[in-house]
């Protein structure tokens, strides 16, 4: 095993690459060389003298909306500009605890308020596999980070896609887990019933070593499940194409539309044959409440996030604008010049979907469209169908500054979404390159199915091999 020390050394080295800081790709936005050399000098100490760490001395770079207590923690925000948090999320004590060591925050969109990373108070991240397109959003910084080889792990954390969508951009695997399964003690609160931790890597097995690792009941998060942490996986086999005989993958036709990109489609009918090939038998199947997926969940996000976001008024985090006559006044300068315009229209949308006379005709309704939604998937899983494959975006990496439509970048997690509205696992996977770029294909399981996911992922990764990246 390489010594630990230097592997931080190494992964420090290139966080703080002029390169990749913000005058280069612009994906990191904090490091700390002194409390990450120190935590690798523990975690050196510790395996020297036996301790079993699963993740020993393994480099993690985190998003900026995760509390860490030696580095800021801004939500890429004005209005958190050098807040330090003086507590820990339960999921980074868990990777801490395991021998990882955090080396850096990654950029993120304002809040996790995006799909492109371009609504980040510190500017746009520029996807490493093409310097003039997005990474995607919310945690291309995250993405991004895998991408360019500064870290193998990161942490990103998704509302409605948000690691899926930026792993498929930059050709790296993102995972979002059962709601519940990882606690969201410590990460910033955006649309909480939808909120969860979520890891990008550059393979499946990392990913899921991840997930795993952060996993389980934390008394701290009232939503975290008391459901039992599955056996880490064995990271010193090599990946062989596992078969999937057995295994029933279903094809939802909803999110194959005959607007779908055809070089986009013909890159998941290929996944698609590798998976039959492997064994599987694939289904067709319909998820008919798809198309409402976007307005419900534009009307519940911003919902929650207008309460969430009530806390940051200048009292207690971050900066306070100065000289206000009075109270009203001091909140209204310090959130208008604190958040930024995509932040802002999310509150006044929540605020809108939630007041009196606008509660049933909006907020109620897109609850009960909610539950359909769900239902939609507890009815495929069960027909006796395991797992669904789709693509995870319906094109590769747009150009930054290309979308300025808010409608349209919303669009672009139209199949992304569904998996946070109705609690249940996905992964994203890089399945080939179209004009260069990179396209991801998405699983999805029932809940806390995890186990199922990551082996047909992994069967895939294998099956797919170099083609994953062509
Ligand atoms: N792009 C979506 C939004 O802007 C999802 C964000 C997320 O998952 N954090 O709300």
């Amino acid at each position: 095993m390489r010594n630990i020390i230097d592997v931080t050394n190494e992964s420090i080295g290139r966080a703080t690459d002029l390169r990749y800081g913000p005058d280069g790709l612009n994906i990191i936005v904090a490091t700390n060389r002194r409390s990450s050399i120190a935590a690798a000098e523990d975690v050196a100490a510790a395996y020297g003298s036996g301790t079993a760490m699963p993740l020993a001395g393994v480099p993690i770079a985190v998003k900026d909306n995760i509390a860490t207590l030696d580095m800021p923690t801004t939500c890429a925000s004005r209005i958190l500009a050098g807040y330090t948090s003086p507590y820990e999320a339960t999921a980074i004590t868990r990777l801490r605890s395991s021998g990882a060591v955090i080396v850096a925050k990654t950029n993120m969109d304002e809040f996790a308020m995006g799909s492109s990373t371009e609504s980040s108070a510190y500017g746009p991240t520029r996807n490493p596999i093409d310097p003039e397109r997005a990474p995607g959003g919310s945690s291309g910084g995250s993405a991004a980070a895998v991408a360019a080889g500064i870290v193998n792990i990161a942490l990103g954390s998704e509302t409605g896609g948000s690691v899926r969508q930026p792993a498929a951009f930059c050709g790296v695997v993102g995972v979002k887990p059962t709601y519940g399964r990882v606690s969201r003690f410590g990460l910033v609160a955006f649309g909480s019933s939808l909120d969860q931790i979520g890891v990008c890597a550059r393979s499946v097995r990392e990913a899921e070593l991840a997930t795993y690792v952060m996993s389980g009941l934390d008394p701290l998060d009232a939503t975290s499940a008391d459901v039992t942490v599955p056996p880490l996986p064995d990271m010193t086999g090599s990946a062989r194409p596992e078969s999937l005989k057995g295994l029933t993958v279903g094809i939802p036709t909803e999110y194959f539309p005959d607007s779908l990109e055809p070089d986009v489609r013909a890159k998941c009918d290929s996944a698609i044959d590798k998976m039959r090939e492997l064994g599987a038998s694939i289904v067709n199947v319909s998820l008919p409440h798809t198309a409402l997926a976007i307005p419900v969940y534009y009307i519940i996000a911003p919902a929650e996030a207008s309460s969430n976001l009530a806390r940051f008024d200048g009292v207690r985090f971050g900066p306070r604008a100065a000289s206000a006559a009075d109270l009203r006044t001091m909140y209204d300068a310090t959130r208008s010049k604190g958040f930024g315009a995509e932040v802002q229209r999310r509150i006044l949308i929540g605020t809108y979907v939630l007041s009196h006379g606008y509660y049933d005709a909006y907020y109620r309704k897109a609850q009960a469209v909610r539950e359909l939604i769900s239902r939609d998937f507890t009815n495929v899983f069960g027909s006796g169908v395991d797992i669904l494959f789709t693509p995870t975006t319906p094109t590769p990496a747009f150009k930054l500054g290309a979308v300025t439509d808010p409608y349209e970048m919303y669009m672009s997690d139209i199949f992304t979404v569904t998996a946070n509205l109705a609690g249940i696992p996905a992964i994203s996977l890089p399945i080939g390159r179209v004009r260069g770029l990179p396209v991801g294909g998405q699983l999805l399981a029932k809940h806390f199915d995890e186990p199922r996911m990551f082996r047909a992922a992994e069967a895939l990764e294998a099956a797919l091999g170099e083609g994953a990246h062509q």
